[in-house]
């Protein structure tokens, strides 16, 4: 089940919110139908994403940003894992930003930070524990933030 939100901010670009799980059961083209101008989608409520799904996201995201600007924000961990494997996951949108593991070593837990695309370098940004303060330690490899740096403008 795939659900959206949208919100208009006051420059005229609409903030599309998907929820929920992309799969074969989700019906991407219908969910953008109705949608013109510029499109912000904020994935941060995805919880899942199959291979079907992945296909079908593809797809729609070709369409959709053939003939206009369209960014993407808050890529959560199973999004950003298809879009490592995948080339072209988001067409030509930009991606702005991610929601990446990290963990507390101290307080033995795990927590997923927002990164933006602006603060990775040659590595995950630094991220403090909101527990004990401490450095948080990035828990994936280097790697898996090359799908947040690869549509960044050159
Ligand atoms: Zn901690």
């Amino acid at each position: 089940m795939l659900s959206r939100r949208l919100e208009r901010r006051p420059d005229g670009r609409t903030i599309v919110m998907l929820a929920g799980i992309i799969d074969e059961t989700a019906d991407l083209e219908a969910l953008v139908a109705d949608l013109d101008g510029e499109l912000a989608f904020d994935l941060s409520g995805i919880q899942r994403i199959n291979s079907i799904g992945a296909h079908r996201w593809i797809l729609m995201m070709a369409r959709v940003t053939a003939h206009r600007r369209v960014v993407v924000e808050a890529v959560p961990y199973c999004v950003g894992m298809q879009a490592n494997y995948v080339a072209n996951f988001f067409a030509r949108a930009e991606v702005l930003s991610c929601l990446a593991p990290y963990a507390c070593d101290t307080c033995d837990t795990s927590v997923n930070m927002l990164i933006h695309r602006d603060e990775v370098s040659l590595r995950a940004p630094t991220r403090w524990c909101s527990s004990c303060k401490q450095e948080l330690r990035f828990d994936e490899l280097g790697g898996y933030l090359d799908f947040l740096v690869r549509t960044r403008a050159t």
